[in-house]
């Protein structure tokens, strides 16, 4: 998502004549977009704020901007703890923020251009609904980014079609939860199926998924319309249904474990990946054991594991933490060492199978690209490949990518 946000920044700007710069000091504006998902990611920016002052000091007259989630959560702190910081952009004020960035920053050479001309690259984001009304008891984002607005389907049609017309091939939806995407009459099912219909579009994808929001409609769909990857990110977070409860999910692992099954059944070649949080709060060893078995169970294509933090203000801040940190880097490692061994496993099947990818930049004769499931592929080939879609053969697999030659 903050990528996405980023991404429409530059767009913008660019068209005031602004330009990204390699080094930081060749900069008259730095834009800090933060995350305040995790206690981490906050750590990350506030480190990265203070060593703002120090560019500030070589150049007087750059000038700094914070926007984001952490923006919102903590914009007058930040202010008050470094002076360095010119301006805050709030979470829920993203879309404006390129004018104020203009108007506070560059008002002297802004050269205003009402064109609205996105570069071309091959994979775009676009983010089809802002915010989030789940409220899952650990979760700061319904907090910072509000509550949850499906944006206008035809200016996103609109969007995504000068995109292509641009030169992309594939477009990521993003959103909260896409899910629950419903503007007018359309839903998310009948959003990707008009997305699909974009000529010159090659590929779809989409993230992330809420399960209580998952119905037949959209795995339908997904099965149905080639355009449309087959990989799902559904976040799992446990798999025991006390946690789930008292961490507001609104499913049970059942459910869960149902929807995995008809995932498989009507998208045979899907890829599924998903969040786990070890360590929430009253997580007991029974309750970790449930997710790791789970985790076992379901074998996911790939997973993100995180150390539960209480985020300030939600209701799981006021639980008692009484998982300690050390039991929580331990859970977390067992998590992490399973699902790389079911990672292996799986990717060491993918070898010798032929992939159909799409490619998406060069480095030193190296094409990176990205196969129908989500894993990235690594190829010799030309720039002439760079955008186009062709087979692989896979001769090595990694956990996180393959290797291989054009077919
Ligand atoms: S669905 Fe839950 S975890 Fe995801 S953004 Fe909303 S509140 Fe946070």
């Amino acid at each position: 998502m903050n990528m996405c946000d980023s991404d429409m920044l530059d767009s913008v700007l660019s068209t005031y004549g602004a330009s990204k710069v390699d080094n930081l000091l060749d900069a008259d504006v730095v834009v800090l977009n933060t995350c305040s998902v995790r206690a981490q990611s906050e750590q990350k920016a506030f480190s990265y704020i203070g060593r703002t002052e120090e560019f500030k000091r070589q150049n007087p007259d750059l000038k700094i901007v914070v926007m984001g989630c952490m923006a919102e959560r903590l914009g007058c702190r930040i202010k008050k703890r470094f002076n360095s910081v010119d301006l805050i952009i709030s979470a829920k004020n993203i879309d404006n923020a390129a004018l104020k960035i203009i108007n506070s920053c560059f008002i002297n050479n802004a050269v205003k251009n009402e064109r609205f001309d996105l570069k071309s690259e091959i994979v775009r984001y676009v983010t089809i609904i802002r915010g989030c009304n789940n409220y899952c008891s650990y979760c700061i984002v319904p907090f910072v980014r509000g509550n949850e607005k499906s944006l206008d389907y035809q200016s996103l049609i609109n969007e995504c079609s000068l995109m292509v017309k641009n030169g992309a091939r594939e477009i990521m939806l993003l959103g909260q939860n896409v899910n629950s995407y419903q503007y007018g009459d359309v839903n998310f099912s009948l959003l990707l199926k008009k997305i699909a219909s974009i000529k010159n579009l090659d590929r779809i994808r989409f993230m992330t998924n809420h399960p209580k929001d998952l119905d037949d409609n959209l795995i339908n769909v997904m099965a149905a319309e080639p355009k449309v990857c087959p990989h799902i990110h559904l976040p799992m977070q446990s798999a025991s249904n006390k946690i789930l409860k008292t961490m507001n999910r609104k499913y049970t692992y059942e459910h869960y474990l149902d929807l995995i099954g008809k995932l498989r059944t009507t998208v045979p070649e899907i890829s599924i990946t998903t969040d786990i949080i070890v360590g929430f709060p009253e997580e007991t060893e029974k309750d970790f054991e449930d997710t790791l078995n789970a985790v076992r169970t379901i074998r996911f294509d790939g997973l993100y594991v995180f150390k539960y933090s209480p985020r300030h203000g939600t209701v799981a801040s006021k639980m008692a933490d009484i998982v300690t940190l050390e039991e929580k880097k331990r859970r977390h490692s067992i998590v992490l060492k399973e699902s790389n061994k079911i990672s292996v496993e799986i990717v060491s099947k993918m070898i010798g199978s032929v992939q159909k990818v799409l490619a998406e930049k060069i480095n030193n004769g190296v094409i990176e690209s990205r196969a129908r499931g989500g894993r990235k592929v690594f190829v010799k080939g030309s720039k002439d490949h760079i955008g186009k879609i062709f087979n692989v053969s896979i001769k090595t697999a990694k956990i996180n990518s393959l290797l291989g030659d054009i077919v």
